[in-house]
């Protein structure tokens, strides 16, 4: 048996009422590599014996327990752990003793302070094959909580460009991928939202409300405008991520309130920037259910997973991931004609200035010049005139 225990296992034991109790963890093999890793006690953990006092050691400890269970001494300088034979004596056992949260972020000393990312909260709308791919990365990297809006499920063409796989087929994405980065990190916290944006936006303003970042990987384009609305007047910054048709390239844009560019701003003036002579359609969004192999999506939601942890780390001196200078980066897969890239794998730098006549972040110049009136005159006009509607 490999046995693996680590110290917030043992230091989780010790906080416990009582000098004794049930021993708990995962397994897998048939046995061969038992875990006894995380503080809380996971969904699929069993019963493997029993924590002791280094004094039970001299009575009967063990007796009662069946040949092959654990019995865990924590109380010691040193933990020990012994196996239940058949004779019911006990066989000391080798395991290997980890630390689960600074062991996990030793691959990342050097590129910025991993205590930073653990308080961060992101939420990300939609969980495809874009938004899953943007979510596990963060994860990997350190960011310790998620809420995770969705209202679709995994379903068989999903799994081709998925991060979750076919035991995770007909659930709601949300809750796939929520135990999905809980088994990838042990700081992640994830919170889930079976929701669709487009019919709640004051349950998204909620969820919203005091995250550092929201990133905008839906398929939806009213999804986005949405969440473009709401993350603007709460000022949180976001990112949204878009592939194109076939995979043949994609962008993402960083929204930055209060003086940059919202993604209105961003797709008025990119909608007159491409006018193909071949009439390829840059769709955003619905693109990404169209077909494209999975690993042409994947360059551009990790250009995103990118773009977003340069953001959250902003602050940090230690970082060495810089922001980009652009609030637009365009990612080519490969050529295509009438686009702007001759060669495969290209990537540009664009910034998107804000448009002075954005109805979303200059409502006030939007409405003087549209409808001559103030956005409160507009407001007021709006209600008159609903108060003037007769009631059924
Ligand atoms: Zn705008």
């Amino acid at each position: 048996m490999y046995l693996l225990i680590s110290d917030e296992f043992l230091a989780a034991l010790r906080a416990l009422p009582g000098d004794q109790g049930d021993l708990w963890g995962s397994g897998s093999d048939r046995g061969s590599v038992v875990r006894m890793v995380e503080p809380t006690r996971p969904p699929e953990a069993v019963r493997l014996g029993r924590w002791v006092p280094q004094a039970a050691l001299a009575e009967d400890c063990g007796k009662d327990l069946a040949a092959g269970r654990l019995v865990l001494v924590v109380d010691g300088e040193q933990p020990r752990c012994f196996v239940v034979e058949r004779d019911k004596s006990l066989k000391p056992q080798p395991f290997e003793q980890v630390k689960l949260y600074t062991d996990y972020h030793a691959r990342v000393e050097g590129l910025f302070d991993p205590t930073h990312l653990p308080e961060k909260r992101v939420v990300i709308v939609g969980l495809g094959s874009g938004g899953s791919a943007i979510a596990s990365e963060l994860a990997r990297a350190g960011v310790g909580h998620f809420d995770l809006v969705d209202f679709d499920r995994l379903s068989v063409p999903n799994l081709a460009r998925h991060i979750c796989g076919l035991s995770d087929l007909g659930r709601l994405k949300v809750d796939a991928m929520a135990d999905f980065l809980r088994n990838a990190s042990p700081v992640a916290e994830v919170r889930t939202h079976d929701m669709n944006v487009t019919t709640d936006p004051d349950r998204l303003q909620e969820i919203i409300s005091g995250a550092d970042l929201v990133i905008g990987a839906t398929d939806s384009e009213d999804a986005k405008s949405i969440l473009n609305r709401v993350a603007w007047r709460l000022k949180i910054p976001a990112v949204y991520a878009a592939a194109y048709d076939l995979g043949f390239g994609g962008d993402v844009f960083l929204a930055l309130p209060p003086d940059g560019a919202c993604y209105e701003c961003f797709h008025r003036s990119t909608g007159d920037m491409f006018s193909p002579p071949d009439k390829v359609t840059l769709d955003y969004g619905k693109t990404i259910s169209q077909p494209a192999l999975g690993l042409d999506v994947r360059f551009i939601s990790l250009i995103a997973a990118r773009v977003a942890l340069a953001h959250l780390l902003e602050g940090d001196p230690t970082s060495r991931l810089n922001g980009y200078s652009t609030n637009w980066v365009l990612w080519g897969n490969w050529p295509q004609n009438g686009w702007i890239f001759n060669q495969p794998l290209m990537s540009d730098f664009i910034q998107i200035d804000s448009d002075a006549l954005c109805p979303v972040c200059h409502p006030d110049a939007y409405s003087q010049a549209y409808l001559g009136i103030s956005k409160e005159e507009a407001a007021e006009e709006v209600k008159n005139l609903l108060d003037s509607l007769p009631s059924f």
